[in-house]
């Protein structure tokens, strides 16, 4: 068990002296230093402070150190080099309230990115401000109130199907939507009678993900989208499958309104380490007024911020978003240009050849051709002792970060694997022959296979008693 570092710390080591006179201490509260000012900070010496956080991070799973197919999460390669050009002085220096004028590159990127958003959705307008992908549904659900507000119609519902990820109904339902949920169809897809059952004046928008989250494209998108813009409604696109399907088509094209992207998923910032990200929204031309300010604009001369627009929603977040996510996603889009039609490629090509490799040995509920991920029900082998949790569990003692588990919802036992474009076959082939082999070792003894993990830092947790009743503090 790794210590923490106040335990490591030892009075006679001397870490800090807060009590040297050259140096001013007084910004430091006074409850962190002791009676006679010392400071209560650990006491360890550098060479031991950098041993204990380097041992702390090595417990960290990461995309460096394995395969990470978290279905739905997008956990791909992202380029360094694009992590570096984030730390660019003029970047990182650069203040939030400089004028205009003094911050023409940071404004040219932005208006850059915004432009090469526009091609990647097909959208009329995009916003960079929102900070995350639930972040982004909520903006689009309030440019929908506020659309509808504007042209006179009190529209109270928002479909959306039950294979959907819950940030969809949770931000529809905090802009005070009422939630209809239409069930899939046995293809996994918008059952469209289920559809036009519910529609009605009353529809506000009914929000999509394609691919949805079984990785299965919704074929009757274009018929969708004319029944609801039939009944006046719009079509929000929920992107963050968007790794599937750029430079193929795009929301436009499919028929939607609004959409948000991850750019912590698709457009290179890590998605899963509770870092920064950006949910940029995309929308057509009748709702760019509703777009928050400011939005960013170019005269021909000058890039700037234009706070003019009086139908906007106001603002989603300080400033104007997650800026050092804006400079990854636009250094990753030059540096791919039309190549991002590959990644997506890619990304599916690994998919169906990791599905069509395991659906022998995992029952494979949806078995049609599938877009970047796919999903698999560990149900036969629960039957035969060890369920998908388990699995899981095995899974990290051979170095693999498990799937996406019991999510959808509506797959039973769910197994959801995203390989993503950026791993190679020798890498793919690892983790299904691992797949293979705990099938085999579930046939065989089910028993031993519970007793996973055995190699992690923290080993099996009973998962009731952590949700139920989480211990947060640690005392010494
Ligand atoms: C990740 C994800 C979201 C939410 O994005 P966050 O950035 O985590 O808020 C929404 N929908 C789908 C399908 C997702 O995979």
């Amino acid at each position: 068990m790794t210590k923490l570092i106040f335990e490591k710390s030892r009075q006679e080591v001397g870490g800090i002296n807060l009590t040297d006179e050259k140096v001013d201490f007084s910004f430091i509260d006074k409850k962190y230093l002791s009676e006679n000012h010392s400071s209560i900070l650990p006491e360890i010496s550098e060479l031991e402070v950098m041993r204990h956080y380097k041992e702390l991070s090595d417990k960290n799973f990461c995309i460096e150190k394995g395969f990470y197919p978290l279905g739905s999460c997008t956990m791909k390669y992202n380029p360094k080099v694009n992590e570096l050009l984030a730390t660019l002085d003029g970047f990182t220096a650069l203040h939030p309230m400089q004028d205009d004028e003094d911050a023409q590159g940071a404004l040219k990127l932005m208006y850059n990115l915004q432009e090469a958003l526009k091609i990647v959705t097909g959208m009329d307008a995009v916003t960079l401000q929102p900070a995350a992908g639930a972040h982004g549904e909520l903006c689009g659900m309030m440019v929908v109130k506020k659309y509808f507000q504007k042209i006179g119609q009190d529209r109270k519902n928002v479909i959306i199907p039950d294979s959907a990820h819950g940030t969809n109904p949770a931000s529809a339902a905090m802009c005070g939507f009422n939630i209809v949920e239409i069930k899939s169809n046995e293809k996994g897809l918008v059952d469209l009678e289920a559809l036009k059952a519910v529609l009605d004046e009353n529809t506000a928008a009914i929000m999509l993900t394609n691919p949805n989250t079984l990785g299965l494209f919704e074929e009757d998108i274009l018929e969708i989208s004319k029944l609801v813009h039939e009944k006046g409604a719009l079509l929000y696109y929920d992107g963050a499958n968007m790794n599937a399907i750029m430079g193929y088509t795009n929301p436009r094209l499919m028929g939607f309104d609004i959409v948000h992207l991850n750019l912590h998923k698709t457009f290179s910032t890590p998605h899963g380490g509770g870092g920064p990200g950006a949910g940029p929204v995309g929308v057509v031309d009748k709702l760019k007024d509703f777009l928050p300010v400011p939005t960013i604009k170019y005269n021909g001369k000058n890039y700037y911020r234009d706070y003019s627009s009086k139908d906007s929603i106001g603002k989603m977040k300080a400033f104007y978003g997650n800026f050092s996510v804006l400079v990854k996603a636009y250094a990753y889009v030059l540096l791919m240009g039309k190549e991002l039609k590959n990644a997506s490629a890619n990304a599916v090509l690994n998919a169906n050849y990791m599905m069509n490799k395991l659906k022998e040995y995992y029952d494979l509920p949806y078995d049609r051709k599938c877009m970047h991920e796919f999903v698999l029900s560990g149900e036969k082998q629960k039957e035969q002792g060890a369920n998908t949790l388990a699995i899981a569990k095995r899974l990290m003692d051979s170095n693999f970060h498990p799937p996406t588990i019991y999510f959808p919802l509506i797959v039973h036992e769910a197994i959801m694997i995203e390989p993503t474009e950026s791993e190679t076959k020798e890498r793919l082939d690892d983790f299904v022959d691992t797949m293979i082999q705990i099938a085999k070792e579930i046939e065989a003894n089910p028993q031993e296979v519970l007793k996973h993990p055995l190699n992690t830092p923290v080993k099996k947790v009973d998962e009731t008693l952590a949700a139920r009743k989480p211990d947060l503090a640690y005392r010494i």
